[in-house]
């Protein structure tokens, strides 16, 4: 951390912020020469606010120079972390495929389309049991009878599965049946949430805020990971903006951005993220050739009759052709699918 004077700091003023700074335990480097004072601040300063100093007389700015993250950032671990889901990878040189519906609907809606996204080699199941929906009169998910029928689906398919947990009173149960807990947009900054997943031992996959920038999303990583789970998946699902043609704006920088401030895997969730079904594959493709480590799609057998996000939801036909166009942009950046 940097910390630099006002031109016409007094010497009483650049005191008061020594002995905070030394209070502390941090060291400090005093450079001379210019015609501000500079102090090179060392130290564990993770967990300092830097408007503690900016706000003490005397002083013009404090400059964090390290991340306010530190297991997920690149510096901690430089190799790629690979995520393993069942017979699936994330972060290694196979893009890892997630696909099923919106919700789960029943035993059979979800067998059904375990089965037909099964024969495209997708190896991951989405499902949701718990759902964030803007109304409360909106389908709201089976619940813990869902999981049951998404794991039935997973297990007949030698498919590994993947749904979202909301509360943290339902993260034990949820383990029961499911191979990777999703977190979602809503709840990215549910700090409670976050602390009681960093102590189990299973994958998580953790969806981007809506309007979280990518240092909070690496924020709600390092919590999980301070616990002492590291297994995670991050995910771009669109953020909010002012364009309102599309539901979400899918940020695919976010991909290049956050791989290289952290060693984690990053996919994106093209469904969420433009919300019409039309732009969903375009925007695949894009993630992929921008080198995403993973997708996650929404696919249904008659998405006109989904109980939830329909519109945005492809027919088996356009992912098993989507998954063809994939695997030729994939071997393009030099991966596989
Ligand atoms: C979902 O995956 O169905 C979902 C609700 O996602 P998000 O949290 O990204 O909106
Ligand atoms: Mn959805």
């Amino acid at each position: 951390m940097i910390v630099v004077f006002n031109e016409n700091a007094t010497p009483v003023q650049i005191q008061k912020v020594t002995e905070k700074l030394l209070d502390k335990g941090f060291d400090l480097h005093r450079s001379t020469g210019t015609s501000q004072v500079v102090f090179g601040v060392v130290g564990d300063t993770l967990a300092v606010d830097t408007r503690d100093f900016e706000v003490l007389e005397g002083v013009h700015e404090v400059i964090r120079i390290s991340e306010p993250y530190k297991l997920a950032s690149r510096s901690f671990k430089k190799e790629d972390t690979i995520v393993k889901v069942g017979k699936a990878t994330f972060g290694g040189k196979k893009v890892g495929m997630i696909a099923g519906p919106c919700s789960i609907e029943s035993r059979d809606q979800i067998k059904k389309i375990a089965k037909m996204i099964k024969k495209t080699g997708t190896k991951v199941l989405r499902g949701g049991a718990y759902k964030p929906r803007t109304s409360p009169y909106a389908f709201q998910g089976m619940g813990e009878e869902g999981l049951k029928y998404l794991r039935e689906a997973g297990d007949m398919n030698d498919m590994a599965v993947v749904s979202e947990v909301m509360d943290r009173m339902d993260i034990i149960p949820a383990l029961k049946y499911v191979d990777m807990i999703q977190v979602g947009a809503r709840n990215m900054q549910n700090f409670a949430l976050l602390k009681e997943l960093g102590k189990i031992n299973i994958p998580i996959l953790l969806k981007r805020g809506m309007s979280a920038t990518l240092q909070e999303l690496l924020m709600a990583a390092e919590y999980i990971m301070a616990g002492g789970n590291h297994q995670i998946i991050l995910c771009e699902r669109g953020i909010r903006t002012f364009e309102n043609y599309t539901r979400n704006t899918l940020d695919i920088s976010a991909v290049p951005v956050l791989q290289k401030l952290t060693h984690l895997p990053v996919i994106t969730d093209p469904s969420h993220g433009v919300g019409i079904r039309d732009k969903v594959a375009p925007m695949a493709r894009a993630s992929i050739a921008a080198g995403a480590d993973g997708l996650i799609l929404e696919v249904h057998y008659d998405p006109e009759k989904a109980f939830s996000d329909g519109a945005q939801t492809l027919y088996v036909n356009q992912y098993e052709q989507l998954v063809k166009e994939l695997k030729i942009i994939a071997s393009a950046v030099n991966r596989t699918l």
